[in-house]
């Protein structure tokens, strides 16, 4: 469907022109009409599908009633919100409103953390009718009284899961009681889990609900996420996880026999059913580890590339890679066991400051960017940290707690050549069976696909400063 065939005021089609937009892409297509009629939508879709021109162009459309040149600040109140959980989505969507409203009168602005508040402050005292944000840059505003956002007619939660799992929820719910109560909410998501569709119940009425296909459908059924992490910080990250995900099962990948039977031993001693399969144990250990995983008694297999090459166990509801794999083609082949036809598999990564180059060769691999995100820890902080932002480095000879030594995944294995081939291990019948879950399994607690390659990223953003990222997500 193409553009003309809306009927987009002059100033917002001619922009839309000017970018080179023909056709509409389908949640365009879907949700600009809906916007249109002020109803509240529930967009399943995610960066990369054109989501933010869906929402964009309409809500500007309906805001342009109340366009003015007055260079008073009273006649530019905040009338449509965006919110989102990281200031790179938050730049990249402002950028976006700048050039679907350069020919209104219409003003916009981006706030997000990170960076001085003095400008942001400048900028919305001067009067913003769309205002872009990360929620805790936001808070900072409206306690500030810099922000107010009494006359808000349009809110957007865009990528509302993302937003819930860096633990916003909060935020959120502090900014929505700012707002007034009649108003449009629109949110996107990239999945519909059990947390979204609540966030939805209480704060949508009466939604329209809209979901398109991934651009992508071949990897799209495997949301993949790297998470930012320290080697010491990983156990904590991967239990933080399964908690937060409600994940029943999962397969976790590490590179070396040592460290499979260390972390399983951990893992295990933490509370977590778990099993190692490496390529130490015999046949027989392997057949029950793998019976006791599909039985659903063992909730985490811990295992390396080269013990569960030879398993063809298909659609497990989720694969952490605990250690990044030597070589790109295993972390395809990894990821390729979770991800069921019609619902989607978590693959989830965890990269450390040495993983530099083998991320690197992921993204030659797969032919996109890979976007590090940083994880916000809950109230149990991992060791090692501090609560001001600073690592606590162990000092050379201070004693611990002696099972972080064993425990540890701390000495990674020495790094093979770049021709290193994991040995194919033979086929084994019994092992080509699909997983099949446990009959107990409670359905996933997440729906829907695969990540957006990174975003483009404006020249204001400088790259994050890792120790601090890990603490504050925006
Ligand atoms: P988004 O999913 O909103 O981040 O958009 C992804 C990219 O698609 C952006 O670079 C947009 O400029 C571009 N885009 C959005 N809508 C269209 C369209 N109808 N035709 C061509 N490109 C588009």
């Amino acid at each position: 469907m193409s553009f003309t065939n809306l009927s987009l005021a002059e100033p917002l089609a001619r922009a839309v022109a000017e970018m080179g937009y023909e056709q509409m892409t389908p949640i365009q297509a879907q949700a600009i009409p809906v916007v249109l009629t002020g109803k509240d939508v529930m967009g399943a879709a995610q960066t990369g599908t054109g989501k933010t021109a869906a929402f964009s162009l309409p809500l500007l459309q309906r805001m342009l009633k109340h366009e003015n040149a007055s260079t008073s600040p009273a006649r530019h109140p905040v009338r449509a919100l965006v919110l989102l959980p990281t200031r790179e989505l938050a730049d990249q969507v402002a950028q976006q409103v700048k050039l679907y409203a350069k020919y209104t009168n219409l003003r916009s602005a981006v706030v997000f953390g990170g960076i001085d508040m003095k400008p942001q402050t400048a900028e919305l005292k001067r009067g913003v009718e769309v205002l872009v944000a990360t929620p805790g840059r936001l808070l900072d505003h409206i306690e500030a009284k810099n922000a107010v956002l009494n006359q808000v007619e349009y809110v957007v939660l865009d990528e509302a899961d993302r937003m819930l799992d860096i633990g916003f929820l909060p935020d959120l719910q502090r900014i929505l009681s700012y707002l007034p109560k009649q108003r449009t909410t629109l949110l996107f998501s990239a999945t519909f889990s059990p947390e979204i569709k609540r966030l939805a119940n209480s704060y949508l009425q009466d939604p329209v609900t809209i979901e398109v296909a991934r651009p992508n459908e071949a990897a799209s059924t495997v949301e993949q996420r790297f998470f930012s992490v320290s080697d010491d910080e990983k156990r904590h990250a991967l239990k933080q996880i399964v908690r937060q995900r409600g994940l029943k099962q999962a397969f976790v990948f590490v590179n070396s026999k040592l460290g499979c039977a260390r972390l399983a031993r951990s893992l295990e001693r933490e509370g977590m059913n778990t099993t190692a399969l490496h390529g130490d144990k015999s046949q027989d250990e392997r057949l029950k580890a793998l019976a006791a995983f599909k039985a659903g008694e063992v909730d985490l297999l811990v295992a390396t590339d080269v013990a569960a090459r030879g398993l063809d166990i298909k659609d497990v509801p989720a694969v952490f890679n605990f250690d990044v794999p030597f070589n790109a083609e295993d972390y395809v082949h990894r990821i390729g066991r979770t991800g069921r036809a019609g619902q989607s598999g978590l693959a989830v990564t965890f990269v450390s400051g040495s993983d530099a180059r083998l991320i690197g060769d992921i993204e030659k691999l797969l032919k996109r960017k890979i976007e590090l995100e940083a994880i916000e820890f809950d109230e149990d902080k991992p060791k090692g940290r501090i609560n001001d932002g600073r690592r606590a480095w162990r000092e050379a000879g201070e004693v611990g707690d002696p099972r972080d030594v064993l425990d540890a995944p701390r000495e990674r294995a020495p790094r093979p050549q770049r021709e290193y081939r994991a040995p194919a291990a033979p086929r084994d019948p019994f092992f080509d069976q699909p997983y099949q879950a446990p009959a107990t399994e409670a359905a996933p607690a997440w729906e829907a696909g695969a990540k957006p390659a990174a975003s483009r990223v404006s020249s204001n953003i400088k790259p994050k400063r890792k120790v601090a990222a890990l603490f504050k997500a925006e």
